[in-house]
Parts: C-alpha cells; structure tokens; sequence
C-alpha cells in the first residue's frame, strides 16, 4: 500500500464590493465558517452547504487516490463589503498553524472567490497564495478553483500550480471545477508540472453582460478557450474579475495551463485575448427603465392572454454585495397597482419578526427598511397581511442551489395589495423558484415575479422563463450594471466599455 498523500484544504470565498459595509466574522457564520474536520463532514454529507468546489473534490479524490485531507479552514460570506481585518488575520494565522502543524504535505487544494477584499489588505486571496506557497515550498502541487468573477492577481498566479475559474455564468459547475482540481492534483501527484501564463485586458464589463449562454460573447470566449484544452493544454481560466472590487487589477484576464511548456500556454492566452479584445463592443447591457418595466408588468398583469414575466433588480443584487432590501421597485409597482405579482426575497430581518410578532393571517402597517440606513435602502411604509411564516430553511431543486441546503433564517411572506413578498433574515440572492414555491408561491402561475438577483436567478428559472421573458429593471442600487455613475477610485481609466476610447495592443507573439 502506497503511503495515502496528505492533501491540505483551505480556503476563503468572499466576493467584495468595495460600496458595501464592512463584514465580520457573523456574516461567514451565516454562510459557512468551517474548521478542522468539520470540513470533511460537510464535503462529503448529501445536499451541502459547504461550496461545491470542496465537495467535488473530495468526491474525485476519495474515489481515486489513497488520500489523507489535512483540513484547515474555509470561511465562505456572501457577498459584501470588506472582510474586517482582525478577522481575516485570524483566518491567515488558521491557515499558517494547519499548514505547519507536522508532517509533510503532498499538496494544497484552496477553494477560493479570487474577489475579495480585507480592510486593510487589497489582495487577501493573493495573501493567502502566497502564505500557502512559503509554507510548503516551491514542489508542493498548490491547486486553487475561483469564481469566474476573481480579480486575478500576480501573487495568486505566481503562488499556484493550477488554477480553475467556474466556465459558467450563472455558477453551476463548481462542483464540476472541484472535481477538475482533484483530477490536476492527481496528474501533479505523479510528477506533472504544469506552467502558466495570463493576459489581463481593460475590459471591465457590467456583471448583466457576462452570462456564459449562447449568444454572449462571455460564453464565446470561455468556449473556444475550452477547444484549447487536451494534451497539451490542461486548464485555461477566463475570469472576467468583479468591477465593483473597484481594483486597480481589474479586467478581463485570460490565463492559460499548459502540461509542459510554457510557449504554448502564453500563445494561447495571447491568441484568446486578442478574439475577446476583437469581440468587446458586444459587452453592452440591455436595462429596462423603472417606468416602462412598471408598464409592462401592469400590461400582463392586466392581460392574462399575454405570457407572464420575470423581472430581476440586478443593481440591488446581494449576489454582489447588494444590501436585498431598494424599495424602487416595489414602490413602483405597488404605486402602479400590479397585481398577482410575487416578489422575493427581500432582506429585512427586524421587518420578519414583527410579522412573526403579529401572527398569521393579521394585518400590520409593515415598515421595510426601519432598520438600515444604507443611501439606496429607504424606507417604505404599507399596509400588509402576514402570509406565511416559516423557518426559512429548505432544499433547493433548480438552478445553482439544485441538491444543497438553503437557510434564508427566518422568513415570511406578505401580501401588499396585489404582490406576495418574501421577506428573508440572511441577506442572499433569489436564486430560484424553489425559493417562492417553499412558501407555497409559484412564479409558474403569477403573472409578474421579481426577483432581487443579477444573473443567477437564470439558472433556477429557465424552465420558466426563456430569456426573452426576462426584464432588466434599471434602479438604483450599489450593484447597478451602469457602471459609470460609480466613485471610483482604483478602477485602471481608461477601461472598455466606460470608456469606449480604450485602447490595448498584443503582446509580442
Ligand atoms: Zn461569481
């Protein structure tokens, strides 16, 4: 019997909007704060919280290779604003004692977003490559999975083997991309030593533009970089990063893994960078305004001869670092009198326990947002019926949360009128019908649903909705896809498509 290998795993996934309030330590427990062996309980039980990345690499590695996980440490938060330091330092001095703590590591497997932020540390994704690298040394494998949406940096590059970025967009292959890790860790295991190279493009492109289907140049791009992939080419990487990190590294970066030799990974990435450079003018949004999407959901409200329609509030996404809780579109919609309308989830923990407070089938003068003082997160005062009580917590069946846990904490619905609200306690994004139809709400039946989410929403309604059903709705928020009305402060100027005058020129071939 060969001596199993000792695989660490670690990691730490948080997307950073750098407008959004800073996030501690409860803000990972509400997601996912995992230490020691705890990881491998939650990898390997049926419908996971954990993200999929871990799962999936598990899965492959427990099949296949005679292994020992070394477990450490992963924290997961939604998405939000910076991490507080003294938090993310407790987590480096986490990973720093596991990764020292005896006996000699064959390999690391970090699952990591790639788009985080610490108060005090612009690059915590690359800080935690580079302590992984200094402890294990230059031989060990060190196999990192991103976020498509990773703002790549030199120190995460230069820190890892491998690295694997999801293809899709909304995110249903983490899993998949765990399982990849596991396969590149077992090739490094028996003596590969892949190289990479990266190109980075001043493309910052709205989140709205970078879905990965058919017809999006995003998809085009990831696509014909995967043709690239066999003998010789083992990964390549298209992270488009996240704009709203507001990261002087932004952009389009295009990063190539070759088995052996380094020439054909960097004419490979300079090959993709110039057809996605060639491609950028596609990268355009196609937003609704408030109004006309107020008087198209009052035209099919009205008219049930016509198809229903799905409305996202892509500027207020908690996907993204959204606080879940603008009132624009409800106000409007209220205001306007649409009916038969379900709207989920909206984020208002204090709002949930005076409904539970009230009691079923009661009425209150419900108060949304009494709580925050967020610019974008007015209040909004109506008078509602409480609906539907609940514990929040169910397993989801579509789209990104198909097979996992979802907690949403405490939750209820109200009815306002003619629209059924969901109303949540852990801000997160509606990912899916499953999140209606726990509380007995069906987007199949309701003439108008709106759905707080950016993109991934697409994935748990597409068997409802095909995409020329689905409206953009252009509010205000933190996450608006109109990237140019934002303070910036580190974004590289010029960068395409704000600033249509950006020019790039190839590197040497
Ligand atoms: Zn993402």
């Amino acid at each position: 019997m060969p001596t199993p290998k000792r695989i660490a795993i670690l990691g730490f996934s948080l997307e950073t909007n750098a407008f959004a309030p800073v996030c501690d330590e409860p803000e990972f427990r509400e997601r996912g704060l995992y230490y020691g062996a705890e990881i491998n309980d939650a990898a390997r039980r049926p419908n996971p919280i954990i993200g999929g990345g871990i799962c999936g690499f598990y899965k492959i590695m427990d099949e296949r290779q005679s292994w020992e996980p070394v477990p450490i440490v992963f924290a997961a938060a939604h998405p939000n604003g910076p991490a507080a330091q003294p938090f993310f330092d407790h987590l480096l001095a986490t990973m720093r004692d596991g990764l020292n703590a005896g006996g000699k590591l064959d390999g690391v497997y970090i699952c990591e977003h790639g788009a985080g932020l610490a108060t005090k540390d612009d690059d915590p994704d690359g800080t935690i490559f580079s302590l992984v690298r200094a402890a294990v040394g230059p031989d060990v494998p060190v196999i990192a999975t991103l976020d498509l949406h990773a703002n790549v940096s030199k120190e995460m590059l230069g820190s890892t083997d491998v690295m694997i970025a999801y293809l899709t967009n909304p995110h249903v292959d983490s899993y998949e991309r765990g399982v990849e890790a596991a396969e590149c860790m077992i090739e490094m295991l028996a003596g590969a030593r892949p190289k990479a190279a990266s190109i980075r493009l001043p493309i910052v492109a709205p989140t709205v533009t970078l879905l990965t289907a058919e017809g999006f140049p995003y998809g085009d791009i990831i696509r014909r970089g995967q043709a690239l992939v066999g003998p010789d080419i083992m990964n390549v990487s298209i992270t488009a990063g996240f704009a709203f990190s507001d990261l002087e590294r932004a952009g389009m970066t295009i990063t190539v893994t070759a088995r052996e030799d380094e020439a054909k990974a960097r004419a490979a990435a300079r090959d993709l960078a110039i057809a996605c450079w060639d491609d950028r003018a596609r990268y355009q949004t196609r937003l609704v305004g408030l109004e006309a999407s107020t008087q198209q959901a009052l035209a099919v409200a009205r008219d049930s001869s016509q198809p229903n329609l799905l409305f996202c509030d892509p500027a207020d996404n908690p996907g993204g670092g959204g606080r879940g809780n603008t009132t624009y579109v409800l106000k409007a919609f209220v205001e306007a009198g649409v009916t038969d309308a379900v709207f989920g989830v909206f984020n208002d923990a204090v709002l949930v326990e005076t409904a539970f407070q009230t009691g079923l089938g009661r009425q209150f003068q419900a108060t949304f947002n009494s709580a925050e003082t967020n610019e974008f997160s007015l209040p909004f005062a109506a008078n509602v019926t409480v609906d539907k009580l609940s514990d929040g917590e169910f397993v989801g069946e579509f789209g990104m949360v198909a097979g996992n846990t979802v907690r949403l904490g405490r939750s209820c619905v109200l009815a306002l009128g003619g629209i059924r609200i969901v109303i949540i306690s852990v801000r997160q994004q509606c990912l899916s019908n499953d999140y209606f139809t726990h509380f007995g709400l069906d987007a199949a039946s309701a003439r108008v649903t709106v759905v707080k989410s950016r993109g991934h929403f697409r994935a748990g309604f597409q068997h409802l909705f095909p995409p020329e059903r689905i409206v953009e709705i252009d509010a205000p928020g933190l996450t608006s896809p109109n990237l140019i009305n934002f303070p910036w402060k580190n974004l590289p100027r010029p960068v395409y498509p704000m600033d249509p005058e950006t020019q790039w020129v190839p590197p040497p071939a």
